[in-house]
């Protein structure tokens, strides 16, 4: 026998790779417990429990990714790289379970072992190696490529520590380390082979090599060394396993200690606990990026290991470098990697000794950028003295870029100096800096938005020049999030449902989804459906209480606004509604209202002390309005700690009305939308972001439509916006005004809010209080709505069945299409 089957033979009598049976997998669950856990099942705690049953998960895995990397290597496939410096992947064990469809097999295997895998998948540490919308949608990419069998790599950073956990305390949040590695990573591989050199600092050389031509030789002053932490991502009821490479730092080698007396030892073990900071922490966002060397750092890192590993991948394919752009495509995930257009082609030029033509046509053709942000104050930009300090060479190679580019914008809007200024991959006025979108959008062969209205804005604003300039390169993809994990997952009983109603056909494509709006009007569906809806609200209930103490009403309608707390997302807004509310109940107790439960949840960036008072107000409203005898219990206001993906999974399942109030042009897109639309809830929102998709598709009847659009917010700031005028003629809202001044939802401390307070009335940047009255109408359509439950049940259906286009499988078919020219491959593990 050869090599290769000799491995065949071991696996397939193992069984252990293939089988999914309850029973084989029972006798693997126990050898992992015994082999890899070091413990006896009678001594055995949950987390070893837990520890061993990742183990056996994860060999299922290991056996269809090594099929699927077989067959990649063995044929000419192009591999979409999806560059991102966060994933936000949330819990793996449940949805490798569904993924693999050997959850029921994994329950009876559990339980003949005297576990109960729910509480098993409770003590999951979720690596929260995202800030939020940004780093869950790389993750629901990943898990739509490998679902719909595309050849694909994630590359990204191995955070030692992630995204802060969030803990309230007397009102306020605090950060707390995530210290998510600490009892150890059952998912991830660590590949101490796979690793790459990165310099930092140092300088440049120019010299002659034998053929005559010049050649550039950076030698940098510092070097760490970059490893592959890998883990596989399955795809769903397919055999196509694909990886998520993150990326650690290390120092460059050991030290030898007779090499050092005492003295150059500590400096030795210093400059390795230096390198070793670079992938230590997730830098928070909605902060100033001034001055933050190691995020640049951090960025270049990751970004060079990937680049080198495409490069060495491609290497082994026998094919001239010239065919790099058939094999891979790379695409950037916001600018946060968009050092790749000046490290691809640094690689070419100094390392493969291409020449600048051949180097930049293989750049253009490999790399493609998303853009993320219409804030011009979230564009990435680094002073030019803190890039020439880290990355000499390739300030050298920006430069050339510029340069070039530059004299074709002169060349094809002769005399418009000012477009090439506005244009050039260098800011110019004042501390100069580098332009990283700019760069992106110069060296990528497509440049695309997330959302349609986004993509519009984008060509109109902050990329108008460069729409003008490359009409083709510019697109949009819509956003979508993963139906495994946002439905399957984590709404069992919707997808129970969906099956008994429609059959199984949504779960391969989500557009099937359509067929439930025959049932809309089915009284007997809408009581199976009404009693879904509860269950799910009564268990997130369950998790309120435990983790506020605060008790709510599952019959009550729960009014939810989950996500990222910025001005921008106005949550405030949100509050001054709940707080005119209130008022009006105080005024009038006998007035008749449906129950509401507010729920809120979102981590504020620890520097953002706004969006830290914004939170301090929703707890301030909860604790003047659950404990008032008035009030009743007919409003409740919850803020849910820590939330992240695990805590997303009881939230949007739960959810009767989807909270999407951004300030129109402001929200790229939008992902927590369409979970919620996916499980039922209605939305109120702006005409923002994806929002305007999504009342396309569920018929404007079936959506709460509020506030000025886009264009109107850009002619009221242009008029000279005045806010305080809106509260002089607003009674209510000169009344909430007055009682957040006299300190009431601040224990009686009138100078608490006053930031906030001032902010609005003075700027309000995001014009919060001209969409006031305009929400509180709208307030009044759910209130009326909701009051009619069968009015009410035939919306939520209607959102679910319109849902379909908001799967990340219609999303990723379209990058495959569009931009990466990518094709589906089939993995047949029995057939290997
Ligand atoms: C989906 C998601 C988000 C994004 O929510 P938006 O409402 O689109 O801002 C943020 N955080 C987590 C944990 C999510 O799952």
């Amino acid at each position: 026998m050869n090599e290769v089957s000799v491995a065949e033979a071991a696996l397939n009598t193992q069984g252990a790779t293939h089988d999914v049976s309850a029973y084989a997998f029972q006798n693997d669950v126990v050898r992992n417990l015994i082999c890899r856990v070091g413990r006896y099942p009678d001594i055995a705690s949950p987390h070893d429990w837990y520890m061993a049953l990742a183990f056996s998960v994860r060999d299922r895995m290991l056996a269809r990714w090594a099929a699927s990397t077989k067959v990649y290597a063995a044929q000419n496939v192009k591999v979409a790289c999806y560059l991102s410096a966060e994933f936000l992947i949330g819990p793996q064990l449940g949805n490798n379970l569904l993924n693999l469809d050997m959850g029921d097999e994994a329950r009876e295997a559990m339980h003949a072992l005297g576990q109960d895998v729910d509480a098993l998948l409770a003590i999951e540490e979720e690596p929260g190696l995202g800030n939020g919308g940004l780093g869950r949608l790389a993750a629901c990419y990943m898990d739509s490529l490998s679902t719909l069998e595309i050849p694909a790599i994630g590359y990204g950073i191995h955070y030692e520590f992630g995204i802060f956990d969030q803990v309230i305390r007397d009102g306020w949040q605090v950060e707390v380390t995530d210290k998510w590695l600490q009892n150890g990573n059952p998912w991830e591989l660590v590949r101490p082979d796979v690793s790459y050199y990165i310099g930092f600092g140092g300088y440049t050389q120019q010299q002659t090599d034998a053929e005559g031509r010049l050649r550039v030789n950076w030698i940098p002053a510092r070097q760490v060394k970059g490893v592959a932490c890998d883990l596989p991502v399955q795809g769903y009821r397919v055999d196509t396993c694909n990886v998520l490479r993150l990326w650690k730092s290390e120092a460059v080698e050991s030290f030898d200690f007779q090499d050092f007396n005492a003295g150059e030892y500590y400096e030795a073990v210093q400059e390795k606990v230096v390198s070793e900071t670079l992938s230590k922490v997730l830098y928070p966002n909605d902060e100033p990026e001034a001055g933050k060397r190691l995020r640049l750092a951090q960025q270049y890192f990751f970004v060079s290991c990937s680049l080198q590993d495409m490069l060495r991948l491609a290497a082994l394919k026998n094919t001239s470098i010239e065919h790099f752009p058939d094999l891979f495509a790379a695409q950037l995930n916001d600018t946060h990697p968009s050092i790749a257009v000046a490290e691809l082609m640094r690689l070419l030029l100094d390392v493969h000794g291409l020449s600048w033509d051949a180097a930049w046509d293989i750049t253009q053709r490999t790399l493609a950028y998303t853009n993320h942000t219409l804030l011009p104050e979230a564009l990435e930009t680094w002073s030019l003295p803190l890039f020439q300090s880290l990355l000499p060479r390739q300030l050298e190679i920006i430069y050339e870029i510029n340069h070039r580019f530059l004299d074709s914008v002169r060349c094809a809007f002769p005399a418009d100096d000012a477009r090439a200024t506005r244009m050039s991959l260098i800011d110019e006025r004042g501390d100069k800096k580098v332009r990283m979108a700019h760069l992106a959008t110069v060296g990528a062969h497509a440049v695309n938005g997330v959302a349609a209205l986004h993509s519009d804005l984008l060509r109109q604003t902050v990329l108008r020049d460069f729409a003008e300039m490359y009409p083709q390169r510019f697109l949009n993809v819509t956003n979508g999030v993963t139906p495994r994990r946002f439905l399957m997952l984590s709404n069992p009983g919707l997808a129970g449902l969906l099956d008994g109603t429609i059959g199984a056909k949504w779960r391969a494509d989500l557009t099937e989804l359509d067929a439930l709006a025959a049932h809309a009007d089915d009284d007997g569906f809408h009581e199976a459906w009404r009693a879904m809806r509860f269950d799910n609200k009564a268990a997130l209930a369950a998790r309120i209480a435990d983790a506020t103490g605060i008790d709510v009403d599952p019959n009550a309608l729960f009014d939810v606004q989950v996500k990222r707390i910025h001005e921008y997302k106005r949550q405030h807004l949100n509050a001054l509604y709940i707080i005119s509310l209130y008022r009006r109940l105080c005024r009038d107790p006998g007035l008749d209202i449906a129950p509401r439960c507010f729920i809120f949840g979102g981590k504020a960036a620890p520097g953002y002390a706004m969006a830290k008072l914004m939170i301090r107000l929703i707890t301030g409203i909860a604790e003047v309005v659950n404990d008032d005898p008035v009030i009743d219990g007919r409003l409740k206001v919850v803020f849910y700690p820590d939330f992240n993906v695990k805590n997303g999974h009881w939230v949007y399942p739960a959810a009767d009305l989807s909270e999407q109030i951004s300030t129109a042009g402001k929200e790229a897109s939008g992902t927590g939308n369409m979970k919620f639309m996916m499980n039922g809830a209605l939305t109120i929102g702006t005409l923002d972001g994806a929002n305007v998709e999504i009342r396309e598709e569920a018929g404007a009847d079936n959506f709460f439509l509020f506030g000025l659009t886009a264009q109107q917010v850009e002619q009221a700031k242009r008029d000279g916006y005045r806010p305080s005028d809106y509260v002089k003629s607003n009674d209510e809202l000169s009344d909430v005004f007055s009682q957040i001044a006299q300190g009431r939802f601040s224990r009686g401390d009138p100078n608490v809010f006053r930031p906030l307070v001032d902010s609005l009335l003075q700027f309000d940047p995001f014009l919060v209080l001209a969409d006031f009255a305009d929400y509180v109408a709208c307030q009044q359509r759910v209130s009326d709505a909701w009051q009619d439950a069968r009015r009410w049940t035939r919306m939520s259906i209607m959102n679910t069945a319109r849902s379909g286009k908001f799967s990340s499988d219609r999303a990723i078919g379209e990058y495959c299409e569009r931009i990466w020219n990518a094709r589906a491959v089939r993995i047949d593990l029995e057939q290997r």
